[in-house]
């Protein structure tokens, strides 16, 4: 039987065929990802082949399909292999909010940056507009013009009155996407409006927020009624650097690789080189300062890191 893997604890998978019967299953056999050492063989999201073991009353993955594409996340205690968090998405959605909490410039470029080097086109959506006040819209308005000017498609969204939520809703229909966002910005309350009975647990944010509370860091698959399905990933905020090649950062970030042909040396890293283009398009008010406060600080932390494999 062919299925996707919808969660995944460990040594068992729950995996889903194509009637949406959900099935126990284990592993036979080693599944290898070419290139990284991950921690995880077979992650939420995979295509799987398996057989049904009516006698354990559980399903015996054999097979692997390709993934599409996957996204990473470095393991927090061995520094050399990473988690992957979920494959095969047609998209990423981030959920920010620019108050309550605010979400920095920062957080956003970086998961924009690793999106672009895994592939996955992100939507990025705005939310709690129902607590902004005229300050707050002003800077909605910028930033959303600015990421619109890169090509991300931009949502702004009230789960509090309900804005937005139907026209983000029809940007999910009979595609694969994976959720995140910081913790607070709303993504379980967002979830839960988008496919009603899910009952995902919303937390009211209080002093005591981040201690005591039990998160469970497993991504899930759900399927959703106008078809296509979410991926949610509690405890994950965003993901590594992992596999990024220095020299690559410049050509995701979106809004500098138009420029880097201007740049007089070819091998420019648009720090303090004469001639770059880049360094001349912040003194000319046609690149954002935090985009590119977000690419040193990328780039200062790929330093750090060292050659990754
Ligand atoms: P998560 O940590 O991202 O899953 O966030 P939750 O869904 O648990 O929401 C955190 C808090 O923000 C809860 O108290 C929600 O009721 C509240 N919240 C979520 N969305 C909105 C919104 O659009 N407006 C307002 N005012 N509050 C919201
Ligand atoms: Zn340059």
């Amino acid at each position: 039987m062919k299925g996707r893997v919808i969660k995944s604890t460990g040594s068992w998978y729950k995996v889903q065929n194509q009637d949406l019967e959900v099935f126990d299953c284990r592993v036979r056999g080693k599944f290898r990802t070419k290139g990284i050492k991950t921690t995880n063989p077979l992650s939420v999201g995979d295509w799987v082949e398996f057989d049904f073991d009516s006698e354990h009353n559980a399903g015996i993955i054999h097979k692997l399909y390709e993934r599409e594409n996957y996204v990473i996340r470095k393991s927090v205690n061995l520094s050399k292999q990473a988690h992957i968090i979920a494959a095969n998405l047609d998209q990423s959605l981030l959920i920010v909010t620019l108050v309550e909490p605010p979400t920095s410039h920062g957080f956003i470029d970086r998961f924009l940056v690793s999106s672009e080097a895994y592939g996955v086109p992100v939507i990025l959506v705005f939310n709690k507009t129902d607590l902004y006040d005229e300050s707050a819209l002003d800077e909605l308005e910028f930033r959303m013009l600015m990421y619109r000017s890169m090509g991300y498609k931009c949502f702004s969204t009230s789960v509090e009155d309900g804005s937005g939520i139907e026209d983000l809703k029809a940007e999910l229909k009979d595609k694969t996407t994976l959720f995140s966002g910081h913790s607070g910005v709303g993504k379980s309350s967002m979830i839960n409006a988008i496919q009603p009975g899910l009952g995902l647990k919303t937390k009211e944010i209080s002093v005591s927020h981040s201690m005591g509370q039990h998160t469970t860091t497993f991504a899930e698959l759900f399927n959703l009624e106008i078809g296509g399905s979410l991926i949610d990933t509690p405890g994950i905020k965003g993901f590594g650097m992992v596999d990024m090649h220095l020299e690559d950062v410049p050509n995701y970030f979106r809004d500098f690789f138009k420029l880097l042909p201007d740049c007089k040396f070819h091998n420019c890293k648009h720090i303090n080189e004469p001639g770059c283009a880049v360094l001349e398009a912040i003194e000319n008010n046609r690149l954002s300062p935090t985009r590119y406060q977000s690419y040193l600080s990328i780039i200062e932390e790929l330093q750090e890191q060292g050659p990754y494999r």
